[in-house]
């Protein structure tokens, strides 16, 4: 297992010898020991980046392309290895392991296509002399946090653009999930990318963030995590005036109609809610279902969810792994004892699954019936397999309901009406919507919030356009 970061195309201990260690959500047990590196090697990752960035720039998509492809035919190689080293240090089933591996090597490919694709414009000018030329290119150096919930995917989804572009790399993974990261970073150095292009730094997050936000040969910063450490970098970069694509928290509103297929309905809500036990930023976090198909709906979905197996992840027939940390499994406890306190009943789950011999962050699937405007559910993201639900009568109601929250990145639906899919599509204050779909994500489409959930997208065309600057020739001929 590598535990080294990766600078410059070489492997990089920590200069101070000091390091954080990585454990296993499932048993506690430390699994590997990381380095805390010096705010000087930190700079040292950006020095780099900016000198290998001239080369990278000049190479034409097609070559960058290629490099692009060959890490990801190097992730697809080693899915088993890479899967397992997620479960690992993530926790999360080896059958979803397996699945993000798949999903972040296709952000790779698709970038490394679309690359190809990044296309200029000629403008009619306002005098027959005058020409008007727009180009598009690279911002530069980039630097990219990400968080613990997709150890890959949230990698890849920066770093297949920002390379296709013409950018080169500074990533800092999350503390808790450093190992994929560093395995992407050696598989991009066996593909042949050019040292300098992708670096992998691990360390102290807010020394990390200061530095990325304060010096000035970083021309991009793309973060995901949690709104409030969003808003931290954000007043950071206000000095250097940095770009920033934000991909922050998310609350889900997940809406049942009268009308709506309750078999798709269900098996929809089962898939949204536990996929990473519920631990998604697009994760379903509150139900609101139609008065008439209320109590089928909440009988149907608790069935279901007591079928669900929670276990160590690696173990076959899993569904649902342990919670990443300990503070995870208090939040959602108090999540569920507050909306208990406030009159909900607990109609499935509601407490901790004490597995022998394991650490005791297991969580029973729960469904709370009768969610109320003062619960914590209602409001914060809970980040686990916990389903609120409340009932609505109207359409209107249901959108305003769905509305109320400073959050704005994914929302579902259910309806067989299509007029009415039209409509609440429309209406739902969120960048990302799923009508009838509650796993809306992919490589090409456009992936982010609006409102206090971020701004930016990932993912499609639009991706590349946070690594990209517009660049306006005005000619006389
Ligand atoms: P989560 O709630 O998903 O853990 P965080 O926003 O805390 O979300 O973490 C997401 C990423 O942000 C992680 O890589 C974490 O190390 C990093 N991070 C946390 N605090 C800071 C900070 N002050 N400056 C820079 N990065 C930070």
């Amino acid at each position: 297992m590598l535990t080294d970061c990766f600078i410059n195309g070489e492997r990089i201990a920590s200069d101070s010898g000091a390091e954080f260690s990585v454990r296993d959500p499932a048993t506690d047990q430390e699994i590997a020991n990381v380095p805390l590196l010096t705010k000087h090697q930190v700079e040292s990752a950006i020095t780099a980046a900016s000198e290998a960035w001239p080369a990278w720039r000049s190479m034409t998509a097609a070559e960058r392309g290629e490099l692009i492809r060959a890490l990801s035919s190097l992730m697809k190689r080693d899915a088993e290895r890479l899967a397992l080293l997620m479960t690992r240090e993530q926790g999360k089933p080896l059958a979803e392991a397996r699945g993000e591996i798949a999903y972040a090597t296709a952000f790779l490919d698709w970038s490394a296509e679309e690359g190809k694709r990044i296309y200029g414009e000629t403008i009619p000018a306002s005098s027959p002399d005058k020409r008007i030329l727009v180009l598009r290119q690279p911002v530069g150096v980039t630097a990219i946090i990400t968080p613990w919930n997709f150890p890959s995917a949230m990698i890849t989804r920066k770093l297949g653009p920002a390379l296709a572009c013409g950018c080169t790399t500074v990533i800092k993974p999350a503390e808790d999930t450093p190992l994929s990261a560093l395995a992407i970073g050696a598989l991009a150095a066996e593909a042949g990318i050019p040292p300098g292009v992708v670096n992998i730094v691990t360390g102290e997050p807010e020394m990390i963030g200061d530095v990325f936000t304060t010096d000035d040969r970083v021309r991009k910063l793309s973060f995901t995590g949690s709104t409030e450490v969003g808003r931290i970098l954000m007043r950071k970069a206000s000095n250097n005036l940095l770009r920033l694509s934000m991909e922050l928290g998310g609350h889900a509103p997940f809406i049942v109609f009268e009308d709506a297929d309750l078999d798709r309905a269900v098996a929809s809500a089962m898939g949204s809610k536990f996929r990473n036990g519920g631990q998604t930023c697009i994760c379903a976090n509150r139900f609101y279902v139609h008065d008439s198909v209320h109590d089928e709906f909440v009988a149907r979905f608790s069935r279901a969810m007591s079928e669900l197996r929670v276990g160590i992840g690696t173990e076959a027939g899993v569904d649902v792994g342990p919670l990443i940390n300990d503070a995870a499994v208090e939040k959602v406890e108090q999540h569920v004892q507050d909306a208990a306190s406030h009159g909900a009943t607990i109609a499935t789950g509601g407490s901790r699954l004490r597995l022998n011999g394991h650490a005791d962050r297991f969580f029973a699937p729960t469904l709370i019936d009768g969610m109320t405007g003062e619960m914590l559910c209602r409001r914060e993201e809970t980040f686990g397999p916990v389903a609120p639900i409340a009932r609505f009568s109207t359409e209107d109601e249901a959108i305003a309901l769905a509305n109320d929250t400073e959050y704005g990145l994914a929302a579902y639906f259910f309806t067989r009406d299509a007029s009415r899919l039209m409509r609440v599509a429309e209406a739902l204050e969120y960048g990302i919507v799923g009508a009838n779909d509650a796993v809306p994500s992919t490589a090409q489409a456009p992936f982010g919030g609006m409102k206090h959930s971020g701004f930016g997208r990932e993912g499609g065309k639009y991706a590349m356009d946070e690594y990209l600057e517009t660049k306006f020739v005005s000619w006389v001929l």
